[in-house]
């Protein structure tokens, strides 16, 4: 056991990610106080319910106060005002972090608002379902998956003892840890799960406009390929809209590249250039072996084990 790492954690946002890490730091026993702020009441109602904190608020300035790490599990999007929010109430030395899955820009807004003395270490643990809400969360989420750490350009030799002490805190929690800068981290995870997300949201969106094929037999016939793209295609609106604003600029390099290689497929299905689908076929099934050997099959973003409908 790990033992406590933490004084006092403060989750701000409870739902699919926040409660799977109050679920598996409280069960690891690496911090000694969990605090969960959310304005939504619905969301803390379920989380007091849930037993997932000692204290429940919708105030995020009283639930920071005593922290001695804060992350903010809320869309993208709202992250920077939930700093905002925090700024005036955070405590010296305390660490700052968050799990958005866009990091250039996130990063970006809170180290604008952070106060002195703060250490902000923005944070991406690779890891969910297409579920979202404070039921959907579980302690194991993390298990073997990757978190990665952006840390701020920043020489400060307390600094990187805090981004040791988070890279701990994550370790406990059953994740390994990569750091990386987060300019790469946006465009690797552009490719491996934004881009996949939004063509899971077009072909469905195609499917359901076809002419002549009726929304019946979109769903009758859903099978293999289609049914895993509408599962994809079920994630959480929100949070995929504020992806996209935030990682536009990354989603439309590895859009173009995209589109030019679809266009390649294009042509040789057009002329009929069979050695060329089969060598492409081909060398993307030795790729999903190796995802396979990496004991990452499940491990995208949103691509993970599918625990039912909450
Ligand atoms: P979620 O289940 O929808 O939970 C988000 C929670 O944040 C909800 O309870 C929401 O309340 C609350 N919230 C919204 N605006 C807020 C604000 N301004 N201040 C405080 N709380 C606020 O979403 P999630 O899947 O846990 O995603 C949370 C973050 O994790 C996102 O940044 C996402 O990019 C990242 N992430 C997600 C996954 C995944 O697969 N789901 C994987 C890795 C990282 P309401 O319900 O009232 O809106």
């Amino acid at each position: 056991m790990p033992g406590q790492i933490f004084n006092q954690l403060t989750l701000v946002g409870c739902g699919l990610i926040g409660s799977s890490i109050a679920r598996v730091a409280r069960e690891k026993g690496v911090v000694g106080k969990i605090v969960v702020a959310d304005p939504s009441e619905p969301v803390r109602e379920r989380v007091t319910a849930l037993g997932l904190a000692d204290e429940v608020t919708g105030d995020i300035g009283a639930a920071v106060a005593e922290a001695d790490l804060v992350i903010f599990a809320t869309p993208v999007l709202a992250i920077g005002e939930a700093m905002a929010l925090a700024a005036g109430d955070l405590k010296p030395g305390a660490i700052v972090s968050d799990v958005g899955s866009v990091k250039g820009t996130v990063a970006d807004a809170m180290a604008t608002h952070a106060p002195a003395g703060v250490f902000v270490i923005p944070g991406h643990p690779i890891a969910g379902t297409e579920h979202s809400g404070p039921d959907a969360g579980f302690a194991e989420l993390f298990d073997g998956r990757w978190t990665i750490l952006t840390p701020l350009d920043n020489e400060d030799p307390h600094y990187a003892e805090a981004v040791a002490r988070l890279s701990a805190f994550w370790r406990a929690c059953g994740a390994q840890v990569e750091v990386m800068d987060a300019a790469h981290h946006d465009l690797v995870l552009a490719i491996t799960s934004h881009l996949p997300h939004l063509i899971a949201y077009n072909i469905v969106g195609t499917a359901s406009d076809l002419e002549g094929v009726t929304e019946g037999e979109v769903m009758k016939y859903s099978a293999g390929g289609f049914r895993d793209f509408t599962r994809i295609a079920a994630s959480d609106p929100t949070m995929w809209r504020d992806i996209f604003v935030a990682n536009k600029d990354a989603v439309l390099e590895v859009l173009g590249r995209f589109t030019e290689d679809l266009q390649a497929l294009q042509r040789a299905i057009r002329w009929g250039e069979a050695e060329k689908l089969h060598d492409l076929f081909t060398r993307t099934r030795a790729i999903r072996r190796g995802v396979i050997a990496l004991g990452q099959e499940s491990a995208e973003p949103n691509f993970g084990r599918d625990r039912g409908k909450h």
